[in-house]
C-alpha cells in the first residue's frame, strides 16, 4: 500500500533479485518485490500463458506495436509483423548501436531464456570476476546456485536417439569432424517432461519450439524454483506491474517511488513506499538505468564515478550455416540447447549449438557465440531528452565476428559448405545488432564494494547482472546466481 514501510525492497524479480529475496526471507526478514513486467500467472483467450515462438502476438513484445524478431528475416524476407502495443515478455530494448533483449515479468530472464545453466570452467573464473574468492565460488555458490535452479544433465543415450535433436547431432559431427571440443551443457528444463513431450503424453512444449516468448510446461523458471520458496516462506509479497523511477535518501531510510502500469504500459498510479535497505536487481541494463540517472540528477550524488561502466554484451553474435541435403537438421528442433563448441582458449568463441524452430526442414545450422569481446560500453544521462542512453557501437561487434570465424570458416572450410546470408537481412551473415547477455553497468569492487554494497549510500545493494563486468565467458545467469547466493550470504550475516 502507498506510504507503506518495508524491511528490504527489491527492484526486479529476476536471478539475483530472486535470490535476495529467498534468503532473506529465510532469514526472518520482510521483503516486497517490485517488478515492472506481468506476473505471467494467467492464460490468455488461446489458453496458454504464453505465445509460442513462431507466431508471436501481443503477449511477445514488451510495449511495441511490431516484432523485433532476432531473426529478423527467413530466405531474405522480413518476417516481423504488427502487434498490439502490450506488456509482452521480450523487451528488445533499443540503444543507439545495440538492441538488448530482456525478459519482462515476474521471473526477470528466465521467462525467456534458453535455460541454458553453464558453469564457467574454474581457470577461467579470476578473468570474470577477478575480485572473488574462486575456492568459495566453486566449493559452496556455484552448487548451491545450481541445486536452486534445478539444474540438471540431458541423458545423452536419449539425446542421441530423438529426432528433435537430429540438429545438435549435426552440430557435434560438424564440430568434432573439425577437431573442435564439443560440450555438453546442463539445463532447467525438465528433460522427464521432455520425454514425454516426445512420447506424446503430455503437452509438446520445448519440442513445438516454445521458447522466445515463455514457456508453458517443462522449463524451471524462477517461478518454479527460487520465487516459489521464497512465496512459501511466507515473508515476501510480490507487486507486478510496479515500475521503480525513484530511490532516494530519507531520514535513515529510503524512499522508493513507483509508477503501477496497465497492460497498455499506460501508468494508472503512482505511489511511494520507504524501506530500509533497497536491492537493485533490475537486470544489468535496468538497474544501471536507475543508478546511472539519480546519480546524474542529484537524488544519490554520493554514488561514485564508476556508475554506468564496465558494460558488455557478452560477446554475443549469432550465425547460420548451410548444410549439404545431406545434413538434414530436422523439421521438429527441440527449442532447448543441449550443447556448444568451446574454442575459447584458442580462438576467444564459445559458440552454442542452437535450434532454429520453424517447423519446417531448413539444412540450415544456427549458432549463438559468446565471445571474448574487448570492448566496454559505458550509460550516461542525456537531460536534454530525459533518457538514459548507452555508447556501443556496431562496429565493436567485429572482434566477436573475428572470434566466432575462428570456429565457423573452419567448420565451412572442412564441411565444404557456406553460412547462410538470409536469416539478419539480404546477405547478411552476421546477427551483430543485439546481445541477449548484458552484463555490468555497477561493477563489483569498482561502483560497488566486493560484495554488492554501493559505494557512497549504507543499505544500497546491487545484485544482478550489473556487477559482473561484461562478460562471462559462458551464458550467465548460473554465474549471476552464484554472485548473488555469495554477497546476499555475507549481507546477511553483516548488515541486518
Ligand atoms: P533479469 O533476469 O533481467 O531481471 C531483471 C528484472 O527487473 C526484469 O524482470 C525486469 O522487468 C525488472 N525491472 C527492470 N527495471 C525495473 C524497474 N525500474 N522497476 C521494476 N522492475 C524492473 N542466460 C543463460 O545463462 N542461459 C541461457 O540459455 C540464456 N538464454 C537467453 C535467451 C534470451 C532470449 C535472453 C533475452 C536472455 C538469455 N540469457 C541466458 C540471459 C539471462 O536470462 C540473463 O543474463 C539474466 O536473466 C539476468 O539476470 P538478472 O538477475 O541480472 O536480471
Amino acid at each position: 500500500p502507498p506510504g507503506a514501510h518495508v524491511p528490504a525492497l527489491v527492484i526486479g524479480t529476476g536471478y539475483g533479485g530472486s535470490v535476495a529475496a529467498l534468503r532473506l526471507a529465510q532469514a526472518g526478514i520482510d521483503v516486497h518485490m517490485l517488478e515492472m513486467g506481468m506476473a505471467w500467472d494467467t492464460p490468455g483467450s488461446d489458453g496458454k500463458i504464453f505465445a509460442n515462438t513462431t507466431a508471436p502476438d501481443q503477449r511477445s513484445y514488451w510495449l511495441r506495436t511490431r516484432t523485433k524478431q532476432p531473426l529478423s528475416n527467413f530466405l531474405g524476407f522480413p518476417i516481423d509483423k504488427d502487434i498490439p502495443r502490450y506488456t509482452g515478455i521480450l523487451d528488445a530494448e533499443e540503444f543507439g548501436g545495440i538492441a538488448v533483449y530482456q525478459g519482462r515479468g515476474v521471473g526477470g530472464g528466465s521467462l525467456v531464456n534458453g535455460g541454458m545453466a553453464v558453469t564457467p570452467r574454474r581457470e577461467r573464473f579470476g578473468a570474470i570476476l577477478p575480485t572473488v574468492n574462486a575456492d568459495e565460488m566453486y566449493n559452496v555458490y556455484y552448487p548451491r546456485a545450481n541445486a536452486g535452479l534445478g539444474v540438471t544433465n540431458v541423458d545423452q543415450a536419449w539425446w542421441n536417439s530423438v529426432a528433435c535433436y537430429q540438429y545438435a547431432r549435426v552440430g557435434r559431427k560438424h564440430a568434432e569432424r573439425s577437431g573442435f571440443s564439443f560440450v555438453f551443457v546442463p539445463n532447467v528444463y525438465d528433460w522427464e517432461y521432455m520425454k514425454q513431450e516426445v512420447a506424446g503424453t503430455v503437452p509438446k512444449s520445448a519440442v513445438a519450439g516454445e521458447l522466445l516468448y515463455g514457456n508453458n510446461a517443462g522449463k524451471k523458471t524462477l517461478q518454479k524454483t527460487y520465487l516459489a520458496q521464497a512465496k512459501a516462506t511466507g515473508r515476501v509479497a510480490i507487486s507486478a506491474l510496479h515500475r521503480v523511477t525513484s530511490v532516494a535518501p530519507a531520514n535513515g531510510r529510503y524512499a522508493i517511488a513507483v509508477e503501477q502500469l496497465d497492460t497498455t504500459g499506460t501508468v494508472v498510479a503512482t505511489k511511494n513506499v520507504t524501506a530500509d535497505k533497497v536491492f537493485f536487481a533490475a537486470g544489468s541494463v535496468g538497474t544501471s538505468k536507475l543508478l546511472t540517472k539519480l546519480k546524474a540528477t542529484g537524488v544519490l550524488p554520493g554514488l561514485n564515478n564508476e556508475i554506468g561502466k564496465g558494460w558488455g554484451d557478452n560477446g554475443n553474435v549469432m550465425c547460420g550455416r548451410a548444410n549439404h541435403l545431406w545434413d538434414p537438421t530436422g523439421a521438429v528442433q527441440a527449442s532447448i540447447p543441449t550443447a556448444g563448441i568451446d574454442n575459447w582458449d584458442a580462438g576467444g568463441a564459445f559458440a552454442e549449438v542452437a535450434p532454429l524452430p520453424t517447423g519446417i526442414e531448413t539444412y540450415a545450422s544456427f549458432y549463438l557465440s559468446i565471445t571474448r569481446n574487448p570492448h566496454r560500453a559505458q550509460f550516461s544521462w542525456n537531460s536534454a531528452a530525459n533518457r538514459v542512453e548507452l555508447n556501443w557501437q556496431t562496429a565493436w561487434k567485429q572482434p566477436s565476428i573475428d572470434m566466432a570465424k575462428s570456429i565457423f570458416d573452419k567448420i565451412n572450410a572442412k564441411e565444404g559448405t557456406i553460412y547462410r546470408t538470409d536469416l539478419f537481412g539480404v546477405y547478411k551473415i552476421w546477427g551483430d545488432h543485439l546481445t541477449y547477455h548484458p552484463l555490468g553497468g555497477a561493477v563489483l569492487g569498482k561502483a560497488t564494494d566486493n560484495h554488492g554494497r554501493l559505494h557512497g549510500y549504507s543499505g544500497l545493494y546491487v545484485i544482478d547482472g550489473a556487477l559482473i563486468p561484461g562478460n562471462t565467458s559462458v551464458n550467465p545467469f548460473v554465474t549471476i546466481t552464484a554472485l548473488a547466493e555469495r554477497n546476499i550470504d555475507r549481507i546477511i550475516a553483516a548488515d541486518f
